[in-house]
């Protein structure tokens, strides 16, 4: 088995892609988003400055955050998992994941869920600090405004009152401030291979990746 790391700017269908390949593989997708996404939820219930380092540190440590195999996420027992996709937590998500602390706390969570192999991971620093020994590594991309209607399609049909307008610039902001912090910015690796989704359809992409992983000997 080996493990398969996915980045990529928000809304580039990741986590679709990811859960998808889980599935042909028999692998389990962990979707890293969701567990800054968690913290940063916590941290707007408990009324905790997004921007003091300390006081969401400590919120991200007291936190026990469990993802299921079914796609759903919990936070101190509790199934967090809808609440999690508000803008407010969308923009909290990526002003807590720039602090150093709460990264290496997150980070050493993951490395060691992904340990025994047969993981599909997907964020912003996979291929980069979490896995970079990762066999399979992809940067996913699209055009801004496909992302931000893709975006908006997903969220319609789970019943959000979403509006195009702001999440298109709510993608550019935390785009903007995703690849530019000092901490672990979003980049794409030497050896990753880029995948632009804009014309593509989910079937197309995993075809494409399932042929990489033949292509490379890897599907044993
Ligand atoms: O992937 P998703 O959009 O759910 O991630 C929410 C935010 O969490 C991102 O905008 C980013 O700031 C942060 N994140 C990160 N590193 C990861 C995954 C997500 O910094 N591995």
């Amino acid at each position: 088995m080996i493990n398969i790391a996915i980045d990529g700017p928000s809304a580039s269908g990741k986590s679709t892609i990811a859960k998808q390949l889980a599935k042909k593989l028999g692998y389990i997708h962990i979707d890293t988003g969701a567990m800054y996404r968690a913290v940063a939820l916590e941290c707007l219930n408990r009324n905790v400055d997004l921007d003091n380092e300390t006081a969401c540190y400590d919120v991200a440590r007291v936190s026990d955050i469990s993802l299921k195999t079914d796609g759903s996420i919990f936070v101190n027992g509790d199934d967090v998992s809808r609440l999690i996709r508000t803008d407010a937590v969308s923009q909290g998500a990526s002003k807590v994941s720039k602090f150093k602390s709460v990264r290496e706390l997150l980070v050493d969570k993951q490395r060691k869920i992904a340990a025994k192999k047969g993981f599909v991971l997907d964020g912003r620093d996979i291929t980069s600090v979490v896995l970079p020994d990762a066999e399979v590594k992809i940067y996913q991309t699209a055009d801004v405004a496909v992302r931000a209607k893709r975006r908006f399609d997903e969220l319609s049909a789970a019943g959000f009152d979403v509006n195009y307008d702001s999440l298109f610039d709510e993608l550019v902001e935390r785009d903007e401030r995703d690849m530019n912090r000092s901490e672990s910015p979003l980049v794409k690796v030497a050896d990753a291979l880029e995948i632009n989704t804009t014309h593509l359809s989910v079937d197309e992409v995993v075809n494409l990746v399932m042929g990489y992983i033949e292509s490379r000997g890897l599907n044993d």
